[in-house]
């Protein structure tokens, strides 16, 4: 199987007071030794809270923020080795996709421009080339080629959002992660910027890492999710499987916190998560799940479980659900 991103214990930690703030500095393990292949085509969701360590874990991915520890390699070439200019090379095949369409695009810009910037910071082609490919661009993404002239605030939300999809696109990229990239669209909207991100999957061969909160989207578009608390991976497995038997109590609530779109469910006595997620400057001995899991026992307080192999899946807890 083709593995595209492999990263092995990767970890980004931030330092935060000291100094002239005062107060000694501290360290927070955003990013806290994250092992994971995501393989060619498939669509990889990240899922979690937020302060979860998911973004960051997008970003050190790319290197757009530099690991501190750990590697992070790209079709067999480790990233985290290569100088500036063998990076920016690479750049092309790794790209991403926003949030917010409204913040990620210059509004001073024509989107002619912010399409021909990336193309030619990679040195497509003449003028004539890159209005061409720009066009081809929006075309591809359900706009019409006469929008290059126009400007990012006579566009709708969605219509934005296909804009920042072609400049991801722009180069032929390879890997591309789409971070909370439907999440400020309305539903109806989602559907149509999901449904054609799937046709630009299968068109382009394109695998994603697809980092969300939500987890109907999950549902619908993922093949595999993974699950973080604190800066780890807690549990990895096919969207399905993970779905229908959850093996990491976290990944249970989480799902069981979702609000059903049946009404008969709805008020039902559930468990959801309760109690404080534990500060990331001052994570709690043994599994940093304790604190909340209504299945803890004493290992558990003390000894930090491993992430092991379960019939393909992978989970990290002393005592497994549906095992
Ligand atoms: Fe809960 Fe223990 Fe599993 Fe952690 S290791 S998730 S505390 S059962």
């Amino acid at each position: 199987e083709d593995v595209v991103i492999s990263t092995r214990d990767l970890t980004r930690h931030f330092r935060v007071g000291g100094g002239f703030l005062g107060g000694p500095a501290r360290v927070v393990r955003a990013v806290d030794g994250v092992t994971l292949d995501i393989r060619a085509r498939e669509t990889f969701a990240l899922v979690g809270e937020s302060g979860c360590g998911k973004t960051t874990l997008g970003r050190v991915m790319l290197r757009l923020q530099e690991p501190t520890s750990g590697t992070v390699a790209y079709r067999g070439t480790d990233l985290t080795g290569l100088d500036e200019g063998a990076m920016n090379a690479l750049r092309k095949k790794l790209q991403i996709v926003f949030q917010d369409p409204y913040a990620s695009l210059n509004p001073r810009m024509r989107v002619g421009e912010i399409l021909a910037e990336p193309l030619r910071s990679h040195g497509f082609g003449s003028s004539a080339e890159i209005r061409e490919r720009s066009a081809e661009l929006l075309e591809m993404v359900g706009l019409r080629r006469q929008y290059l002239r126009n400007y990012p605030h006579q566009f709708s939300g969605g219509q934005r959002q296909r804009i920042g999809i072609a400049r991801a696109l722009a180069n032929g990229p390879d890997f591309v992660v789409c971070d909370e990239s439907v999440s400020a669209l309305d539903v109806s909207i989602q559907a149509q910027v999901l449904n054609l991100l799937a046709d630009l999957q299968d068109q382009l061969k394109l695998t994603y890492l697809f980092i969300t909160h939500d987890l109907a989207v999950v549902r619908q578009f993922a093949d595999r999710v993974g699950v973080m608390f604190l800066g780890q991976l807690v549990e990895v497995g096919r969207t399905e499987e993970l779905f229908a038997a959850p093996l990491h109590p976290y990944t249970m609530l989480l799902m069981e916190a979702v609000p059903r779109p049946d009404p008969h469910q709805r008020g039902r006595d559930r468990p959801i998560l309760t109690g404080e997620i534990p500060s990331p400057m001052n994570l709690p001995p043994g599994c940093r799940f304790h604190t909340r899991c209504p299945f803890a026992r004493d290992i558990c307080r003390v000894e930090d479980p491993a992430l092991q192999e379960r019939g393909g899946r992978t989970v990290a807890c002393h005592f497994p659900l549906n095992g």
